[in-house]
């Protein structure tokens, strides 16, 4: 009799070949795309063609080119696995994906096809595009980074898999009432999902909680045993991630949490049938929602619960993955890279070292060695407050056995290395320890990951030189050459390609098809900054691009702005250092302008925001309302008419940057030097030919050594100079009684002006610069910031100047590819080599 797993093997060898030389009959032509859809729209959703909605066709196009896609899937994966393939695994808490059908169609080269397949069955392409709904499993920059990675990960062909989790609801949609903003679950789930494929077959069981005992291993040595524990289910869904113009598919893996059976099995034994579901609930509670802080932690359990789960799935996938196909663990550091996207999967390093030493009974040392070798740390803030310190006592009841290595860890760090470098000194002992010592104590988490990391690297130049300076400067001395730097970048696929079509053909005929994948060839646009022609028909483009923009912002916040004026642009997360409010006071001062000289010709300029602020974040709500407010005020004033339009769109996100980052003319980059780690907002407009007006902080110092000093506006405090300030002891009011204009527009902004009827509606805005002690020197900068804009204004006068510095702009920006941070990544932490995928 053959054994079970004999005879199974035997089973697939039989149906290999039975199925040998099948023909897939899966076509690249607008027919073949053309049967699929319909064939979809029958079999897949029973539908007919005559009741077919929008989300019927959408579904069943997604649907259609997923087929083609899980093609190349399969072969990649086969290539990769027969290989036995180094790979990278990029762990991130967060993925800002955006929309997926217009980019997976552009990258498997299907764009052309299925727009035409759709015509022929008389469907409008624009409308099934915009059925689907973001997939915003990010709150910012961190988690877009993460999706750029992604992109050019498999576009280079390099054999990658992204973990991170299945949120059932993802940052939450913002709504404005009365200018406050509202917050709303994002179910994004609920209209269904194509591109996701669920996978049973690989889900894992993890322990939480529970308690360590002490027994004897098996060489008859004491060891800790975690029992007690209970146990959650990580189920698999892959996102297919496709390559531009390449064969290569990987895939990014979102765990789902679920109750384990065994659990609820137990719970019905004693009796306990709503016992049972109430353990259902609380297990399914971990991956439901977001947290939606960005660049804050407030120490939550299910937040390090959220953590620890994805990690530990993602773990035990990665060696499974190892197992199949090697033996022993000599080759694990060799066939597996491991990149913590933050401190947020840093329990990473814990849970690899429990799994080594207490399951596989492996030396410490042995463990410890594996673990360096194998994984990088990101990080991405100085902000003291974005730095992730969980309370022992909490780490003790989630994590107790995990606790327990970090201490070790720690001990054999300070007693070794610490002790070696600085002997004898316990200033320093205590300065570097992973423990915070106080009530309670804490694990910092920043120093776990980079005791425990072959390489730390900052995200831009300035952000690592500061982190070297500062954060990390005993362990950069302690482990010289660790800390690199990698800037970010993003992708020009979906931020130039996909979401501004008409610059990308004008491009594509300046300096060939291959931008997309070579963006230094934009180089190639220099040359014609001074032609006439050219900077003609890239000023049309732009034009056209604001008025789309103009009538989106008509449905979005009924307000009619004037597409010839300058489109004057602050995206991104609402947060004090980003200083949303600096721009804020310099509306008022061209309001202010415009009812004393009613008379005096200036530009025209629509001011445009999008962000959202964390739901718990008082004063970027307030931020937010006084926008809104005061917006609203210059909106519906006679007096001002098309001089002047403040808008902020609702609920930003991916798909609605796609649509203002190709209608920006400036870029607002306006961050307290020295806070923002890199920014890739500032890359996004730059690349789309939007000028900048920023202060000397994260990229905005590399963007202005690639497109030139007279081509981007600089102003404010450089680092040093804030430095200076904070030490010499910073006075807002100095700068607020020696200012007149600026005293009149803060007392203005807080008097009822804005808000008739509620007087002290904005009065926390004007509270943190002055009494509050303006924090992130917004007045400091006030003045240099006025005279900046002033000489935007002088250059917008002189469009021809105007098209020939965006036309730099765009030209300079192929440095910020994510291709090339990747290429980077690749060469020197990840000793990762790309593997071509045959067709
Ligand atoms: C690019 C992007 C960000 C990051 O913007 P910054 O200006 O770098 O902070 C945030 N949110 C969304 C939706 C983005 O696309």
């Amino acid at each position: 009799m053959p054994t079970p797993a004999k005879a199974k093997k035997a089973a697939s060898k039989a149906a290999k070949k039975k199925t040998k030389g099948f023909n897939f009959d899966i076509g690249y032509d607008a027919e073949s795309l053309k049967t699929s859809i319909l064939n979809h729209l029958r079999f897949s959703l029973a539908r007919d063609v005559k009741g077919a909605t929008t989300r019927d066709w959408w579904l069943a196009t997604c649907y259609a080119v997923k087929d083609r896609i899980l093609d190349r899937y399969m072969k990649t994966q086969a290539k990769h696995n027969n290989e036995n393939t180094r790979r990278v695994y990029y762990l991130s808490l967060e993925y800002l994906m955006g929309r997926l059908m217009e980019n997976n169609l552009v990258s498997a080269g299907v764009y052309d096809v299925t727009r035409e397949a759709l015509e022929e069955l008389g469907q409008d392409f624009d409308d099934i595009i915009n059925e689907e709904v973001d997939m915003g499993l990010g709150n910012g920059g961190l988690g877009r980074l993460a999706a750029c990675f992604l992109d050019s990960l498999a576009t280079l062909e390099y054999p990658a898999i992204g973990y991170g989790i299945h949120y059932e609801f993802g940052l939450f949609r913002q709504e404005f009432v009365n200018g406050h903003q509202v917050e709303h679950p994002d179910n994004w789930l609920q209209k269904g999902t194509p591109w996701q494929i669920n996978r049973p077959e690989y889900q894992v069981e993890v322990p939480i909680y529970g308690h360590v005992e002490y027994h004897f291993n098996s060489k008859g040595d004491w060891y800790p045993l975690w029992v007690n524990t209970q146990s959650i289910i990580g189920m698999p869904w892959d996102i297919p991630i496709v390559g531009y113009g390449a064969n290569t598919v990987n895939f990014l893996r979102l765990w789902e949490s679920r109750a384990s059976n065994e659990f609820d099995l137990e719970a019905f034994n004693r009796g306990g049938y709503t016992e049972a579901v109430r353990d259902k609930a609380v297990s399914e509670t971990i991956s439901k929602v977001l947290y939606p802080n960005d660049k804050s932690e407030s120490g939550k359990e299910l937040r390090l619960v959220q953590q620890y789960f994805f990690v530990a799935c993602s773990l035990h996938d990665i060696i499974r993955r190892y197992k199949n196909l090697n033996e022993g663990w000599g080759d694990f550091p060799s066939k597996v890279a491991v990149q913590l996207n933050d401190t947020h999967p840093a329990i990473a390093v814990p849970e690899l070292m429990r799994i080594l030493v207490d399951e596989e009974e492996m030396d410490w040392d042995d463990a410890w060695a594996i673990c360096r070798n194998v994984f990088g740390y990101t990080n991405h803030t100085l902000l003291p407050e974005a730095l992730e310190k969980w309370s022992v006592p909490l780490f003790q009841k989630v994590l107790p056995r995990h606790l327990q290595i970090i201490f070790e860890i720690n001990r054999r760090f300070l007693e070794d290395e610490v002790e070696a470098h600085w002997p004898g000194d316990n200033s320093k002992k205590s300065a570097l320890s992973i423990i915070e010592e106080g009530h309670p104590k804490m694990v910092r988490m920043a120093y776990l990951a980079v005791v425990a990391s072959n390489s730390i690297n900052g995200v831009a130049a300035l952000h690592t030189e500061l982190l070297k300076k500062n954060l990390f400067h005993d362990f950069d001395e302690l482990y010289p050459g660790r800390f690199n730097n990698k800037t970010n970048g993003i992708t020009p696929r979906r931020f130039l390609k996909v979401c501004n079509p008409a610059l990308s053909e004008l491009i594509a005929e300046k300096v060939g098809e291959d931008w997309p994948t070579n963006l230094d060839k934009l180089t190639g646009l220099a040359k014609f900054a001074d032609d006439k022609a050219f900077q003609k028909r890239f000023m049309q483009i732009k034009r056209d691009n604001k008025v789309r923009l103009a009538a989106t912002i008509e449905v979005l916040c009924g307000v009619t702005v004037n597409p010839d004026a300058l489109f004057d642009v602050q995206i991104k997360r609402l947060h004090e250092y980003k200083r949303q409010h600096l721009l804020l006071l310099h509306i008022l001062a061209r309001y202010r302008e415009i009812l004393h000289n009613p008379d005096k010709p200036i530009v025209p300029r629509v001011i445009i925001f999008g962000a959202k602020a964390a739901p718990g974040y008082d004063l970027a709500k307030n931020i937010i309302l006084a926008i809104n407010k005061i917006g609203k005020t210059i909106n519906e004033d006679p007096r001002v008419g098309d001089k002047l339009k403040v808008v902020f769109l609702p609920n930003y996100r991916v798909s609605l940057a796609e649509q203002i980052v190709p209608a920006a003319d400036l870029s607002e980059q306006i961050s307290t030097a020295g806070k923002e780690a890199s920014g890739t907002g500032n890359m996004k407009l730059s690349l789309n030919g939007a000028l900048t007006i920023g202060t000397l902080d994260g990229a905005n110092v590399e963007i202005k050594e690639e497109v030139g000093d007279e081509n981007i506006f600089i102003f404010g405090m450089t680092v040093d100079e804030v430095e200076k300030l904070r030490s010499s002891g910073y006075n807002p009011w100095d700068f607020y009684n020696e200012n007149p204009e600026l005293k009149a527009i803060v007392d203005w902004m807080a008097s009822d002006t804005f808000t008739p009827g509620e007087p002290f509606a904005l009065e926390p805005v004007r509270r943190s610069l002055l009494d509050g002690g303006d924090p992130f020197f917004v007045l400091a900068d006030y003045a240099a910031y006025a005279e900046a804009q002033k000489k935007v204004d002088e250059c917008f006068l002189d469009q021809e100047r105007w098209a020939r510095m965006a036309i730099l702009n765009s030209a300079h920006m192929g440095k910020f590819s994510s291709d090339r941070t990747i290429h980077e990544y690749a060469r020197d932490i990840w000793k990762l080599e790309s593997l071509p995928v045959e067709k």
